[in-house]
């Protein structure tokens, strides 16, 4: 597999590159130069099929020319210490639990292939590398977790000041050692704003061995395209439609990809949260970025969603209309679904996942023929958001082990302003050489 930028770049750049670049030169996104057929390959995959097996299985098809089988089973082995699960939800839907990794979020999968791959690649050749990556949230936990004691790796963070809630915070800050935390005073915004400038600014790069694992890094966006694939295999036999709460959009241009692949499913639905610049799209053709405005599912307040270049890329305007349907969700309904989920079912779910299930009773009732099952991506544990629980469910769940560590951790973190130069004083200090 070969790589381009979404731009004008026509440079074929290799898997390698790839990762450790993040951004393009010239300022686009990598993708495919075309994308494979893996048809042959998943309809060997059976609901037997462990999920670090199938990982290692596409990793090798994907990037023959970069791993071996072996290697590819190492790489799968280290990142994928946990599944994802799929639970019935309620009636023609189904949950895919996303939240059993290390930071309880989905974006552990791509963040720990990420992780192992770097690491494949690093070994021994005595090189560093620094990740610089801006979170509203749960990217910087999974990117703190998956590479947290990993040689010759620096981590920083940046996320937006009093924009996190208390627990993410603290998966962000508690860890120290090779994982810098810094508390911007502005927006998740200005915080990706930051890192895209600092990628793009020719001396920082030329002073410090930046790379990225934000979700425009292709080596976390494809390990996620796995767990459609598995839960497609699990779900075969109906026709199947995924519902998945979006920010970035970047876990959606993953199943996109999936489904390019060869994966059996008919399509998307995409859920947001007020932040609805894609929505808004789909049904006018016009797409507007704009500030980003704070809702309860936080890890989705994004008003200019960097993957949506990738997916205009992959496809024309009528192309993502019959692939992709929108639904948005306001903070009233988010509350109002977790409240009603958790007395008919007793489970919370989180806020994110809450803006899918409504999204995706939403498209049965717009759709009372249709015959299929939708899978919607359960994102986050709830327990990540306990003030929304209490306030949904006047209750909150219990805390799983991962999460409790890091409340009971110390926080670390530095306060810096929302410019590209503050980010470049903190490199020079605590990372220069
Ligand atoms: C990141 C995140 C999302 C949004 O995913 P994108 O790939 O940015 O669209 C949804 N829910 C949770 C819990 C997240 O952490």
């Amino acid at each position: 597999m070969k790589f381009i930028s979404t731009r004008k770049d026509p440079a074929e750049t290799s898997f390698k590159d790839v990762i450790f670049r993040g951004l393009a030169p010239d300022g686009g996104l990598y993708l495919a130069t075309e994308q494979p057929n893996l048809s042959d390959l998943i309809s060997t995959f059976s609901g037997e099929t462990e999920f670090s097996a199938m990982a290692a299985e596409l990793t090798h098809a994907l990037f023959p020319e970069d791993f071996t089988l072996e290697q590819a089973t190492a790489i799968a082995k280290s990142a994928f210490t946990f599944s994802p699960r799929i639970s019935r939800a309620d009636g023609n839907i189904d949950l895919l639990e996303l939240y059993h990794g290390p930071s309880c979020a989905f974006k552990d999968f791509g963040a720990s292939f990420l992780a192992a791959v770097m690491e494949h690649f690093l070994f021994g050749e005595n090189k560093r590398a620094i990740i610089l990556t801006a979170t509203s949230g749960d990217t910087g936990a999974a990117v703190a977790q998956a590479f947290f004691g990993k040689e010759n790796i620096d981590v920083v963070v940046l996320y937006p000041g009093g924009r996190v809630s208390p627990g993410q915070e603290r998966q962000l800050t508690t860890l120290g050692d090779n994982v810098h935390a810094l508390e911007v005073r502005g927006s998740f915004d200005d915080c990706q704003r930051m890192v895209k400038e600092a990628f793009t600014n020719k001396n920082l790069k030329e002073e410090f061995p930046l790379t990225s694992a934000n979700s425009i890094n292709l080596g976390r966006l494809l390990p996620q395209s796995f767990y459609y694939i598995w839960a497609s295999v699990q779900g075969r036999g109906s026709p199947i439609r995924f519902c998945v709460p979006s920010g970035n959009f970047g876990n959606l241009t993953a199943g996109a990809l999936a489904k390019l692949w060869g994966m059996d499913a008919e399509g998307f639905i995409a859920a947001t949260n007020a932040n609805d610049v894609v929505p808004e799209y789909l049904e006018h053709g016009i797409y507007t970025p704009r500030p980003s405005i704070h809702t309860y599912a936080n890890a989705m307040d994004v008003g200019n969603p960097s993957n949506f270049e990738r997916l205009q890329t992959l496809f024309s305007h009528r192309e993502m209309g019959d692939l992709i349907s929108g639904f948005v969700v306001t903070d009233d309904e988010i509350i109002a679904t977790m409240e009603r989920y958790y007395k008919k079912q007793g489970v919370f779910i989180c806020p994110h996942t809450a803006c899918g299930i409504l999204s995706s009773e939403r498209y049965l009732k717009a759709h009372p023929g249709w015959n299929g099952r939708i899978i919607s991506l359960s994102t986050a544990h709830p327990a990540k958001f306990t003030e929304v629980c209490q306030k949904a469910c006047g209750k909150t769940p219990e805390v799983p082990a991962p999460l409790a560590r890091a409340i009971n951790g110390e926080k670390k973190s530095t306060i810096i302003g929302n410019q590209m130069r503050d980010l470049g004083i903190f490199l020079r200090e605590t990372l220069g050489r």
